[in-house]
């Protein structure tokens, strides 16, 4: 399907490329794809709240969206390397990938365990784009990061589940037709392991909205689509199971490596924006007699961020390509995240500051990505919550929590 793609941006599918030069054709690919839809068009959507369905139809139909779906089931079976490079062009654009990213991981969940029936069912429509899989729902109110103590129940009855809770921040359900949910099976204090007792769940939104399941939108300080929502006695089949009763925390964290490397691949290219614009305004903008970009206190800040996102970039190459061989990738991920979501927000403040006064204009679009970008030292995982993880499985040093 991506060779399809390539084709359709003139560039001639080769058996024989290696795979440097394919992700270099994708990329290529996508910034053509991305350049339809310009900053305008993504301030627009800023302003009006609005949801990019243009975009994320062209971008699904494009099968960049599904390229971490084997092909047997209508992807592209490409792995996180060349997903990261995707999502890294999506937003050295100046689009917003939080629209759609998950498209991308939160079928994992369904690819590594769900049944062969459901995967028949739902692999191929998700990446024909006739199903959208974009919302996973794990944060609750009172229970934040401490996600093993989730409250939001789900009891069996005779033929399925009853589902009963809040969940919070859940994004792009609005505009998804499942949403993977994690829900508790087993109340904590009959559980041996804090990590068991939790089942994950597809749960058909459409058929769900208005019986027993209200959604209520945030408003919040980036366009990101997230909501709360109300469980009331809602009834689900019992085949909406995914994987086993009881081991969801599994199905949930099995995806998390993926989705941290994307995300941190989104922040490299949020950076990579930043240095772009900034290095272009300071190499343009005339302040006594002279570009400001001639003044050392203006252009080393800019070069230290490219350093520092240049890093970045290497952690996530080397964590995708853990991932994409089957070897142990969760300090590389993490470290990745970490590093590209603070190398992103520094390059953020440093293109504001290289603007002056102008990069408060919506005009000119910094501070939007600004807003943007800030996200990811907190969700999917916030810095503290990868420091922890660090110190006690790198270092080994006594768990702090
Ligand atoms: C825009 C947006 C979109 C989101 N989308 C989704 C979604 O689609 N699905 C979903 O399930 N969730 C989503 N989230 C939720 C997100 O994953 C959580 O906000 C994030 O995991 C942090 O949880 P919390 O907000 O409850 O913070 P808390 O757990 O309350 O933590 C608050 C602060 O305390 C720190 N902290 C907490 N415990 C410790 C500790 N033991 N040691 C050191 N520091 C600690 C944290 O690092 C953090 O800085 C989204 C959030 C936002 C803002």
């Amino acid at each position: 399907m991506l060779g399809e793609i390539l084709v359709d941006v003139t560039l001639a599918e080769n058996p024989t490329q290696t795979r440097a030069e394919e992700i270099e054709h994708i990329r290529l690919a996508v910034r053509q794809l991305c350049a339809g839809y310009g900053e305008e068009y993504w301030l627009d959507m800023d302003r009006t709240l609005g949801y990019p369905t243009e975009f994320v139809a062209e971008l699904t139909q494009a099968g960049f969206l599904g390229v971490l779906i084997p092909e047997e089931y209508g992807g592209s079976g490409l792995g996180v390397l060349e997903a990261a490079a995707v999502m890294e062009e999506v937003c050295r654009s100046g689009a917003h990938a939080g629209v759609c990213h998950a498209q991308m991981y939160v079928m994992g969940s369904v690819l590594r365990h769900g049944s062969d029936a459901q995967k028949k069912e739902f692999l191929p429509k998700i990446a024909a784009g006739e199903l959208r899989l974009q919302s996973f729902g794990v944060t609750e109110p009172t229970t934040g990061t401490n996600t093993t103590s989730l409250k939001t129940t789900a009891k069996k009855t005779g033929d399925g589940y009853v589902i009963n809770g809040q969940k919070v921040w859940i994004s792009r359900i609005q505009h998804s037709d499942l949403m993977v949910l994690l829900a508790r099976t087993t109340d904590q204090d009959k559980v041996a392991k804090k990590t068991e007792g939790l089942s994950a769940f597809l749960i058909d939104v459409k058929a769900a909205e208005g019986n027993g399941l209200e959604i209520r939108p945030i408003e919040s300080m980036i366009n990101h689509h997230s909501c709360e929502l109300f469980f009331d006695d809602l009834e689900i089949p019992a085949d909406n199971l995914l994987g086993e009763e009881g081991r969801g925390f599994k199905v949930v964290l099995d995806g998390m490596n993926a989705e941290r490397i994307l995300i941190a691949a989104e922040c490299v290219g949020d950076g990579r924006y930043f240095i772009d614009k900034a290095t272009a305004y300071a190499n343009e903008r005339n302040v006594f007699d002279r570009p400001i970009g001639m003044n050392q206190g203006v252009q080393f800040p800019i070069a230290r961020c490219y350093t520092e996102v240049e890093a970045a970039s290497l952690m996530v190459e080397k964590a995708a390509n853990l991932f994409d061989t089957g070897l142990p990738c969760g300090a590389e991920a993490n470290m990745a995240k970490m590093l590209a979501s603070e190398a992103s927000w520094k390059a953020g403040d440093v293109c504001m500051q290289t603007h002056g006064g102008f990069a408060f204009a919506k005009e000119y679009h910094i501070e939007r990505k600004f807003r943007e970008t800030r996200l990811y030292q907190i969700a999917p995982i916030s810095t503290n919550l990868i420091l922890s993880y660090v110190a006690e499985h790198v270092l080994g040093m006594p768990r702090s929590y």
